[in-house]
């Protein structure tokens, strides 16, 4: 992964903090993890970009004090906006903690109040502000090369091409810059995305895959299933795949289009990151284990052949050796067609790098390569399962030795034949013969002689 690029203070932060050290320590944790987004420490609320008030609640009084600072603070946000400028206002600290929602109904100008368990959420809690107020968090981070790379649209010189249809992420994993650097969730209109899958059909494309952060999340009309169901009917378009997914998106919509449209491929990348609820809980995953579970027995009910994919972190802070095995036994429980598996890194800016209890490098790796071994079992026996079968192949391109030529199977294997470059672009059966972890070789089956 490349380091982490720290964005130069471009923007100005105010902290007024009241009573004890406590206090005084939380303002300057504040400051650290404001500091990746681009905030620097300024001496003067006037004409800064964020104000946080960092209250204490023991003296008495000590809430007066905070509304009568807060209307000081808020003309100076009127004369900041009157120079067509911006300043955000956080109340932090025990009166934030005490009477949060109070504060926001006798002061509307504050933009959010946040606990002092909540320090490590004040990125998001900074971009859903600038969100609401149709801004761009401008934080400088160097992209994330796990979360943040959708697969370059590329030329279309073959039969299969990458479609665009979503991007950004409002789901503030905390150890995701995504949110920060792509910005909140947008859908492409249905007829941009239809129009282009018709060029992309009327060039010879035949397998489109659907991108976006959170591709799932896709909110056009009936959502991502009904988009599917569109561009099954394009003459030419034969295979629909989509990446990636979120379990809290896969709605029975979609799942039912996975049970009813031939053209959705029996293949899904539906990262769950870990099997220990406090882990998902701390990741800000939004559910539980045992969710996903069910989500993926829904969706085998609905087509039973089909093959997941997932992405999963190891040592993310405070994770224990049991809370590593229970994502060791939710991979066993959902036996994974292939997988991503990832030393968890802290991000500067994102909320996990500021989380106690960072787990050590060689415990790290330790379980890493346990993770990888069992996923790896699970890809080779998938794979191996297939030999004896006939899948149907949508060939590709030459291979790399003379005569041969590959597809990939519903499933996303790759699948090498001895056969005629004529064949791409096909979909033709083939005898699955022999399988390795990473790829699966076979011969035309009989009954599809006739094509080649
Ligand atoms: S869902 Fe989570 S991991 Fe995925 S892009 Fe959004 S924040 Fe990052």
């Amino acid at each position: 992964m490349p380091p982490m690029t720290q964005a130069p203070a471009k923007k100005r932060l105010y902290i007024k903090t009241y009573g004890c050290q406590m206090n005084v320590y939380d303002s300057e944790r504040m400051a650290d993890v404001l500091a990746p987004l681009g905030y620097g420490l300024t001496d003067t609320p006037d004409g800064a970009d964020l104000v946080v008030l960092n209250t204490c609640h023991i003296r008495e009084k000590a809430t007066e004090k905070t509304y009568s600072e807060l209307g000081r603070i808020k003309e100076l946000k009127l004369a900041k906006a009157a120079a067509g400028g911006a300043m955000t206002i956080a109340v932090a600290g025990c009166v934030a903690q005490a009477e949060g929602e109070e504060i926001m109904r006798r002061q509307p100008a504050v933009d959010f109040v946040v606990g002092p368990q909540s320090y490590h959420q004040l990125p998001e809690l900074i971009a859903r502000t600038h969100r609401a107020l149709g801004q761009r968090l401008a934080a400088d981070f160097a992209a994330e090369e796990k979360f943040d790379a959708l697969p370059p649209e590329r030329a279309v010189t073959g039969v299969t091409a990458f479609l665009t249809v979503q991007e950004g992420c409002d789901k503030f994993c905390t150890f995701c810059v995504v949110p920060y650097t792509r910005g909140a969730e947008y859908s492409r209109p249905v007829e941009a995305i239809l129009a282009e899958a018709e060029g992309l059909a009327a060039k010879g494309v035949r397998e489109l895959t659907l991108l976006g952060q959170n591709v799932n999340a896709y909110a056009g009309e009936r959502g991502l299933a009904g988009l599917a169901r569109q561009l099954a009917k394009i003459p030419g378009i034969a295979r629909i795949r989509y990446t990636t997914s979120h379990p809290r998106d896969m709605d029975d919509a979609l799942i039912a289009a996975h049970g009813e449209l031939d053209a959705l491929m029996p293949f899904l990348h539906l990262p769950v990151q870990s099997g220990s609820d406090r882990v998902l809980k701390a990741m800000n995953r939004g559910h539980a284990a045992d969710h996903y579970l069910r989500l993926v027995e829904r969706i085998r009910a609905a087509r039973p052949d089909m093959a997941l994919s997932g992405d999963f972190i190891v040592g993310f802070p405070g994770e224990t050796d049991r809370e590593f095995e229970q994502t060791l036994e939710l991979v066993r429980q959902v036996r994974y067609a292939q997988a991503f598996s990832f030393k968890y890194s802290a991000r500067p800016g994102t909320p996990a790098a500021a989380l106690p209890g960072q787990v050590s490098e060689p415990v790290k790796e330790e379980r890493l390569a346990r993770l990888q071994d069992l996923l790896n079992e699970h890809q080779s026996d998938f794979n191996l399962a297939q030999t004896g079968r006939t899948l149907p192949v949508l060939f590709e391109r030459a291979g790399r030795r003379p005569g041969q030529v590959v597809g990939r199977s519903p499933y996303l294997q790759p699948v090498h034949i001895e056969a005629s470059e004529r064949l791409i672009g096909t979909i033709t059966p083939v005898l699955i013969t022999h399988a390795t972890r990473g790829s699966l070789t076979g011969q035309i089956a009989q009954d599809a002689m006739a094509i080649a």
